[in-house]
C-alpha cells in the first residue's frame, strides 16, 4: 500500500518555509510570496527529494521554489506531478 501524504504537514510546511521569503532553490531568483499560486512564478513548496522517491515530508527536506521551475523539476525526476500536487493546489489558503 502505497503511504498518503499528509496534507496538514505539507500546509504546516509551505507556511514554515514561506515566513523565511528565501529565494527560489532552483533557480536563485526571488519569489513574490504575494502572487496567486496558479502564477507560475509564485511560491511552491519544493522536496528536494521527492516523495514519489522516498523523500520525507519535512523541513529538512523542504525548500522555496517557483512553481514553474517545480513543475519543470518534478517532470523530470518523479514522474507523476499531477498526482503528486492534486491534494495541495486544491485548497484555498
Ligand atoms: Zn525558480
Amino acid at each position: 500500500m502505497a503511504p498518503r501524504r499528509n496534507i496538514t504537514i505539507s500546509r504546516r510546511l509551505r507556511a514554515t518555509i514561506a515566513r523565511g521569503r528565501p529565494p527560489c532553490h532552483l533557480c536563485g531568483e526571488p519569489i513574490n510570496y504575494d502572487l496567486p499560486h496558479t502564477d507560475p512564478m509564485s511560491f511552491e513548496l519544493d522536496h528536494i527529494v521527492p516523495l514519489a522517491r522516498g523523500g520525507a515530508d519535512h523541513i529538512s527536506n523542504a525548500a522555496a521554489s517557483h512553481r514553474a521551475c517545480n513543475r519543470t523539476k518534478g517532470d523530470r525526476t518523479d514522474g507523476g506531478p499531477i498526482l503528486r500536487r492534486s491534494g495541495s493546489l486544491a485548497r484555498p489558503q
